[in-house]
């Protein structure tokens, strides 16, 4: 389905025609009432507060102009003809269907954008759900889909915005010429105003201590402008934990770093969902690696990272999960420090927490786990260095990290060493993300399981007494699937 296009429109002194007087128009007039718009109003009746601001000469009413068509289905079509083709907008907000439909269709001739209030298929533009704070203005749509939603998700957005930032954006804005002078960089200017806002300045504009918080701009603009000069232009790297793929498990100071960053190095393992939350006009390059085929080498990934840097960039390295676990962060940290580039980390929830808990099975349990492992398993050399008689030990649970190829192997090291094969596992694929699935069983048919089931990465092994739990803690996605269910299937 094709998406709207959002759009903020410039008003002033242009036309925009308003076809009907009563409660529904009201509230489309009120919105319009302070974009400096040319507002002529059509109508039969008018409200009273209709008639109210046509008294201010905030809008002009041609009153009975369509009084007729209420009895005899007859109004003013010439009338109507005239004023939609002067017109930018227009909003049919009548209870006349026929009166709405030749207005649209007037509209459509004319080229004037036209919404029929409360008729999707006549409308050619949507009027949003708008959260206002001054100059700032967030407006939510639904493409008309589900319009409650629009105003649930504005409501929401009410809460996380307190009115303060009204005042920061007017402050701001007197201090705009001045402050795009002192740093004429925009990467500059633009990590001086998330410092500015994320600092003492918001909280004296909180406490309305105005002339405080201007003191504050005022200080720290002449100190960046001195420190930049005199630093070169060297970048940084942020590395950054996207965690498992739910972009709700992010952290904020992840999503602070997404939307500053100017270039994003990711891998496939970060979802779509939470790349969406990054800055609109960040470079995105897709650094490819899969057990197997390794399509970009830890080395292209280091070059990348040292040329965007040094070129000056604010570099995000987004890793699934958490970046110092199974990530080689460390090793990336370690190249950049041989380069005196600068380095951040913003750790992740990895996956093992977050398939523990999205599968219901908490990773330690007074009863039955007093220790987790996180071990790996992506290929036979791995598993050659794992310490397996301290894995086969029964009261810990083992979070394993890409073992979907190697669960054979890992089940019969694991027996071997003396783990018993009745030993619960839950099978988490997908761990957090809308096609999470769960497998639970014993040990002895981990393998069998997961090819009859045809786990594929990224998936998350458990093993431990606490995997059984999933039976019961289960409370995300559909219900685990499970060996015994399976057998009564059969
Ligand atoms: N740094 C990451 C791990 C990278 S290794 C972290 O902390 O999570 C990649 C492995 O992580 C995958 O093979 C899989 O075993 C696991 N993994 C990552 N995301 C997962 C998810 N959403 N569900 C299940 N397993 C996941």
């Amino acid at each position: 389905m094709e998406r709207l296009y959002p759009l903020f429109a410039d008003l002033r002194n242009r036309r925009v025609v308003v076809i009907g007087g009563g409660l529904v128009a009201e509230r489309k007039i009120a919105a319009l009432l302070d974009t400096g718009a040319d507002i002529r109003v059509l109508a039969g009746q008018a409200t009273p507060m209709v008639q109210q601001w046509a008294d201010q000469r905030a809008l002009a009413l041609r009153q009975n102009s369509l009084q007729l068509s209420r009895f005899s289905g007859w109004f003013n079509r010439s009338l109507l003809r005239r004023e939609i083709k002067s017109a930018w907008l227009v909003i049919a907000a009548t209870d006349d269907k026929e009166l709405n439909r030749y207005a649209a269709a007037l509209g459509r001739r004319y080229q004037v954008f036209t919404n029929v209030v409360d008729d999707l298929e006549l409308t050619q533009f949507q009027v949003p759900a708008v959260l206002q704070r001054g100059p700032l203005q967030a407006a939510v749509s639904s493409a008309g889909a589900a319009p409650v939603l629009a105003r649930r998700m504005r409501a929401r957005l009410e809460t996380v915005l307190d009115e303060s930032m009204a005042d920061s954006a007017e402050m701001l804005n007197q201090w705009r010429e001045r402050i795009k002078q002192a740093l004429p960089d925009v990467g500059q200017r633009r990590q001086w105003y998330d410092n500015l806002l994320d600092g003492e300045f918001s909280e004296r504009i909180k406490a309305r201590r105005y002339s405080q918080a201007e003191r504050l701009l005022s200080r720290s603009l002449a100190e960046s402008g001195k420190q930049l000069l005199a630093q070169p232009a060297i970048g940084k790297v942020i590395l950054v934990g996207a965690g498992p793929g739910d972009p709700g498990l992010l952290t904020i100071q992840a999503l602070r770093e997404l939307q500053q960053a100017d270039v994003i190095v990711h891998d496939r393992l970060v979802s779509d969902q939470v790349l969406e939350l990054a800055r609109r006009d960040a470079q995105r390059i897709l650094v490819a690696k899969r057990a197997g085929h390794h399509e970009t080498t830890q080395q292209q990934i280091h070059q990348i990272l040292v040329r965007e840097a040094l070129a000056g960039k604010r570099v995000v390295r987004l890793k699934g999960g958490d970046p110092f676990v199974f990530g080689r962060g460390g090793e990336e940290l370690q190249e950049l420090q041989q380069h005196g580039i600068e380095f951040a980390v913003v750790p992740g929830i990895s996956a093992a927490m977050a398939c523990g808990a999205y599968a219901g099975v908490p990773l330690t349990h007074r009863d039955y786990a007093q220790s987790v492992r996180l071990v790996t398993a992506h290929c036979q050399d791995s598993m050659d260095r794992l310490d397996w008689p301290a894995l086969a030990e029964d009261s810990q649970t083992l979070a394993v990290y890409m073992g979907v190829g190697q669960l054979d192997l890992l089940r019969e090291r694991l027996v071997a060493h003396g783990r018993s094969p009745v030993t619960p596992f839950a099978l988490v694929e997908n761990g957090s993300r809308s096609n999470q699935r769960v497998i639970t069983g014993s040990l002895d048919e981990l393998p069998q399981l997961a090819r009859m089931h045809q786990v594929k990465s990224p998936a998350m092994l458990l093993l431990g007494k606490v995997a059984a739990l999933a039976q019961t803690l289960h409370w995300y996605g559909e219900q685990p699937i499970t060996g015994e269910t399976l057998a009564d299937v059969a």
